[in-house]
């Protein structure tokens, strides 16, 4: 166990090591100074004295080779907190950008919440606010995390587990995002580590029983490429990595294998100084060495989200032995294990060498504004922000970005509400798929919608995205509404109607259904909405004879419909029962639309869809429902039922003449 005056030491070296100036070290040094006077009589869980804490927090920053504020505000960062120690003391004796840091890093911690699951979401609520305002703040919290990952065997197993997770679940993920590679590995190991000791001491074992048998095959792939490479002025450097234990433990997770059947324990990489010998080395290991199918990705030229850039690739170098290999410049190498921390993006905001892609921390920005409760908040930042995105098209060809593990039904209520709640079904790639399949990055994605508004309760557990569940919940919160309004207005009803007016609004007395029972018929220019419905019958009253723009009010009468009056009609005060039949009604432009259902036999494939959405379309229509009787599908063709809705001015008959000349179809008629 290391004491506190190796640790210092260590310190202080890491920052020769890394260039820092002599100026920067005595402003660290001066900090450490500090820290350990007033941390003395302090401990940890893990009985070492407390200065360690920092300590190790600052040498995981000075290894990023961050500003010597951040290092110093690694040192200081719990003083205010722990300590009697002001951040006006602070900004008097280290400056104003140590203290504001503190300041952020301790507005994290100070959180005293009801319920756990509150705290926790709090917490990552106030350290992504932090981390918006100043990427710096959240770079040292990822160090401070490391350092408390790595102790986590003091505290109790319960939180342990708990802290183990929502590591994995949101940290991990964060360095991930930030191109903080190295952090983001080593959060994942100390996780596992804490959640599954078994199998990370199994991977340990192997790996290190694997060790012998990496020298030798360094060796034999780096003796053929200085044979290949002799007479070429390519520099180049070979570098031996053992894999994280958190990747080789989702690699047998994911295929279901034993670590012993897992056989790339570790890789290499080759490190060149320009792209061009990227590419060469590229060649020459390809001619050396036997490629395996499909292994080959090109992130230089397809960089990552984060703006990861590398090549891989992995070879046969024994008669069976794979062996990944990455090659990449020093520079992306760099950038690779330290993300934004390498290239001081926190400074200016710009993103790093322009490569990396920040639109997760847009949506990340948006979402802090938006009033979530705890646990959607969690669930959204983990879900939809932090997961590794993909991309989903649609039969149009529009593309979707999409969080991993998102389901049809995800990408239907991404399309749009309604599409959600009509979802029938779902087509990847042209074959029917469960609407709790995952999907999967590049599938073009259809889905299937019926007439009928109809989500289920069960979807809200399926879906991954907080957007869907957000929307399926809100339909069944407002079906129940509707429900109650309409038990309340029947109750009114049955006490003052009962008696004589049986006839008119039978036993459910809402405007819809009065609209309903009479035929719907809408006025020429002028239009009425009811809570949201227009295909409504109603009479303009004659006593106050509205018109645009009055302010207007409806009355459910008896067999003329709604009449509308004038907020302001003298005449309302004398209906005795107005209160308790009147509806808001609002004016709307008219549109007025028909509705015609055909059935056909088709193409069983997705131009037919794609030709008739395009007809629709050209007369301003849409496409209400689409399915198909896959039970019917003969190869070249198959059943199909479609629903569209036209404007009233467009004639049927041309519309439908169009869809019979369409080639996918072979037969259509009215349904
Ligand atoms: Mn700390």
């Amino acid at each position: 166990m290391s004491n506190k005056d190796e640790l210092y030491e260590k310190l202080i070296k890491t920052m020769k090591s890394k260039n820092y100036r002599d100026e920067d070290i005595d402003f660290v040094k001066r900090g450490y100074a500090f820290a350990e006077e007033k941390h003395r009589l302090q401990k940890r869980a893990s009985g070492e004295d407390y200065i360690i804490h920092p300590i190790s927090v600052a040498i995981y920053l000075a290894e990023m080779n961050v500003d010597r504020e951040m290092i110093a505000t690694g040192l200081l960062h719990d003083v205010v907190e722990d300590t009697d120690v002001t951040l006006d003391q602070l900004k008097e004796m280290f400056g104003e950008p140590v203290a504001l840091l503190v300041d952020g890093v301790t507005k994290i911690t100070k959180l005293k919440s009801s319920s756990h699951n509150e705290r926790q979401s709090e917490t990552i609520r106030k350290m992504l606010f932090a981390m918006i305002k100043d990427m710096r703040v959240i770079i040292i919290k990822l160090a401070d995390k490391i350092h408390n990952m790595s102790t986590l065997e003091f505290l109790p197993l319960e939180k342990q587990r708990r802290i183990a997770k929502e590591t994995l679940e949101i940290y991990a993920p964060l360095a991930g995002k930030l191109g903080l590679g190295l952090v983001k590995n080593e959060l994942e190991n100390l996780a596992l580590k804490a959640l599954k000791p078994n199998i990370y001491e199994q991977i340990i074992k192997f790996s290190k029983a694997a060790e012998s048998e990496k020298s030798d095959i360094i060796a034999q792939v780096s003796k053929k490429l200085n044979q290949k490479f002799e007479k070429s002025n390519i520099k180049y450097t070979i570098k031996s990595r053992v894999k994280h234990y958190y990747s080789v433990y989702n690699k047998m997770r994911k295929y279901n294998k034993k670590i012993e059947d897992i056989f790339d324990l570790y890789g290499i990489r080759i490190i060149t100084e320009t792209v061009e010998e990227c590419y060469a080395v590229f060649g020459i290991v390809h001619s050396i060495f036997k490629p395996v199918p499909g292994r080959f990705k090109d992130y230089i030229a397809n960089p990552k989200s984060n703006g990861y850039k590398s090549l891989h690739t992995t070879v046969m170098v024994g008669k069976r032995k794979a062996l990944e290999i990455q090659i990449r410049t020093g520079d992306m190498d760099r950038f690779n294990e330290y993300g934004i921390a390498a290239h001081w993006l926190y400074k200016t905001g710009e993103p790093a060498g322009g490569t990396s892609d920040l639109r997760w921390l847009e949506n990340l920005k948006k979402v802090q504004n938006d009033e979530l409760s705890s646990e959607d908040y969690y669930q959204t930042i983990r879900n939809d922000i932090l997961s590794e995105e993909m991309y989903i098209f649609s039969p149009k060809g529009d593309i979707y970005e999409m969080p991993r593990g998102a389901t049809p039904l995800d990408f239907a209520y991404r399309v749009h509400t309604e599409v959600g709640h009509r979802c029938k079904g779902a087509k990847a790639n042209g074959q029917i798929i469960p609407l709790h399949a995952q999907l999967k990055n590049g599938m073009i994605v259809e889905i299937i919608t019926g007439k009928e508004l109809a989500p289920k309760m069960e979807w809200i557990s399926m879906v991954k995205t907080v957007d869907a569940k957000k929307k399926i919940r809100h339909f069944f919160a407002n079906k129940e509404k509707e429900k109650k309004e309409q038990q309340l207005s029947t109750e009114k009803k049955v006490v003052k109607e009962q008696p004589q007016n049986q006839d008119i609004t039978g036993n459910k007395f809402t405007p819809k259904k009065i609209a309903e029972k009479v035929s719907a018929k809408t006025g020429d220019k002028i239009a009425i909405e009811v809570d949201g419905e227009t295909n409504l019958l109603f009479t303009f009253a004659k006593c106050c004879k509205p018109n645009p723009p009055n302010e207007i009010v409806g009355f459910i009468s008896r067999g003329r419909g709604i009449v509308i009056h004038r907020k302001d009609c003298k005449s309302i005060e004398h209906i005795v029962d107005f209160e308790d039949r009147k509806v808001n009604v609002n004016w709307v432009r008219s549109s007025v639309t028909n509705v015609y259902s055909f059935f056909m036999k088709t193409e069983p494939t997705n131009r037919s869809y794609l030709e008739i959405s395009n007809v629709v379309k050209k007369f301003k229509g849409a496409i209400l429902e689409y399915h198909i009787d896959e039970s019917t599908n003969s190869g070249d063709k198959v059943d199909a039922y479609f629903t569209i809705e036209l404007p009233s001015n467009v004639n049927i008959d041309v519309v439908f003449k169009e869809i019979t000349a369409l080639p996918s179809v072979q037969f259509i008629n009215a349904r």
